[in-house]
């Protein structure tokens, strides 16, 4: 294992911080500090794909004739730590990087043609029907269904937490064609347009006070058959992949390094007993701790990369990844509420949502940090949740 950087990836690192500085603008900036959801906002994100599309790195994991950067996966890492630093606006996954990978795989020629270079410019907008009310763990348990009619198929039934489907102009949607056998034989792999007759789609308001997740409900809605991504009844092992891309991000410590710093800042300027609260050797303890941690998930992070480096896959230290990310996450946003006391009362997002629209009373630092820390309880469920990931650390690393 070898963790040191090559000369190459040094001059690499200084071509990639360049170009940052000069493209993230003190606009994108403050955007992205008053993000408090999963995902960046919508005009934003397209804004900074935009960019990056001009430049050439905007899906640095595809392949390099499709748009690809062709770069190493240390360079990749490289990237991430980078954009982390630079507080760069994060892209919409769903499409890029979650359905690119399973059209690149399982898509036909037309549909390779049709729907990658929309998803590159972003004509297309996607999101991602997998859930269902019932089906969310158990998801091969999903009853919406497509029965056949001539050349479509016709879809009936509702998804639900679909992220983003407010804005979404395609939906890839898992639907049961076949209810005779197993119920993950039975599954079809479609794609959707929003704007076809009998979908409509119903807000949910998050207890952060976010409009980032919906219900999707269709009616009688008509899919021509060209739009099955793999075979009919196959949908299944087409879900399986792309649900390796939603999990297998990786490069979550470079994240959370950002934000142990902004609460190293945060905990310097808010006062506890006359004192700054970093002082306070309890409270310094704490974050101590998380830092150690975020070190222990980065270096288990590089090790990962290394053996992605030598062709394995990332395996089962996705699953331990993501439930010690989404730990320390939670413990970063606990600390902060506490540093910015009875700051945390008002919730900003709250108040916009009632119709208010007084000033922030407190310090910039303390505007987000409550949407935050509400909106990252849902990291525990939303891409597999920390029990149902649990089970497999138990089964393939324990051996239980
Ligand atoms: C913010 C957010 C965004 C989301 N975005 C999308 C999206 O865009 N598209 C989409 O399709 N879905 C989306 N989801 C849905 C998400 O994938 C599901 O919520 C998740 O899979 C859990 O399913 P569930 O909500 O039905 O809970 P359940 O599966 O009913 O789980 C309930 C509880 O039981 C536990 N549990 C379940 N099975 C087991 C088991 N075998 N062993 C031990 N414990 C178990 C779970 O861990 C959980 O604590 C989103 C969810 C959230 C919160």
């Amino acid at each position: 294992m070898d963790f040191e950087f090559s000369q190459e990836d040094q001059a690499f690192r200084e071509e990639v911080r360049a170009f940052l500085s000069e493209n993230v603008t003190p606009d994108m900036r403050e955007a992205v500090r008053k993000t408090t959801t999963v995902f960046a906002d919508k005009e934003l994100a397209m804004r900074w794909q935009a960019i990056l599309v001009e430049k050439g790195w905007a899906v640095p994991a595809w392949p390099v004739e499709h748009g690809g950067t062709g770069w190493s996966v240390t360079q990749k890492y490289i990237w991430g730590e980078e954009c982390a630093r630079a507080s760069a606006p994060g892209l919409i996954p769903l499409g890029l990087r979650m359905l690119a990978p399973v059209i690149f795989k399982y898509g036909t020629e037309d549909q390779k043609n049709y729907y990658l270079p929309r998803m590159l410019s972003g004509e297309h907008y996607w999101c991602q029907g997998y859930s269902e009310p019932g089906s969310g763990s158990d998801l091969s348990s999903l009853k919406t269904a497509a029965v056949k009619d001539g050349d479509d198929y016709i879809v009936n039934g509702t998804k639900i937490w679909t992220t983003h489907a407010q804005f979404a102009d395609h939906i890839f949607c898992l639907v049961r064609t076949d209810t005779s056998g197993r119920p993950q034989a039975g599954i079809t792999f479609l794609l959707i347009p929003m704007d076809t007759p009998g979908i409509t789609v119903e807000p949910i308001i998050t207890i952060a006070g976010d409009h980032e997740v919906n219900q999707v409900f269709f009616d009688d809605v008509r899919v021509p058959q060209a739009n099955r991504v793999g075979p009919e009844n196959e949908g299944w092992n087409v879900a399986k992949y792309l649900l390796e891309f939603e999990r297998g991000g990786g490069g979550a410590a470079v994240r959370l390094k950002e934000s142990l710093k902004e609460l190293r800042n945060i905990a310097s300027s808010e006062l506890a007993n006359g004192e700054p609260l970093i002082e306070d050797a309890g409270f310094r303890n704490r974050i101590s701790e998380l830092e150690i941690r975020t070190s222990a998930l980065e270096f288990a992070e590089l090790a990962s990369l290394a053996r992605m480096s030598r062709g394995e896959s990332p395996g089962t230290a996705s699953s331990l990844a993501k439930n010690t990310s989404v730990e320390i996450d939670q413990g970063i946003l606990t600390l902060k509420l506490e540093a910015v006391q009875h700051y945390a009362m008002p919730h900003a997002n709250k108040i916009s949502l009632d119709g208010h629209n007084e000033p922030w009373p407190g310090p910039d630092h303390a505007e987000t940090v409550t949407p935050r820390y509400l909106n990252v309880r849902a990291a525990s469920i939303y891409g597999g949740s920390k029990e149902v990931q649990k089970n497999i650390i138990a089964k393939a690393v324990l051996g239980l």
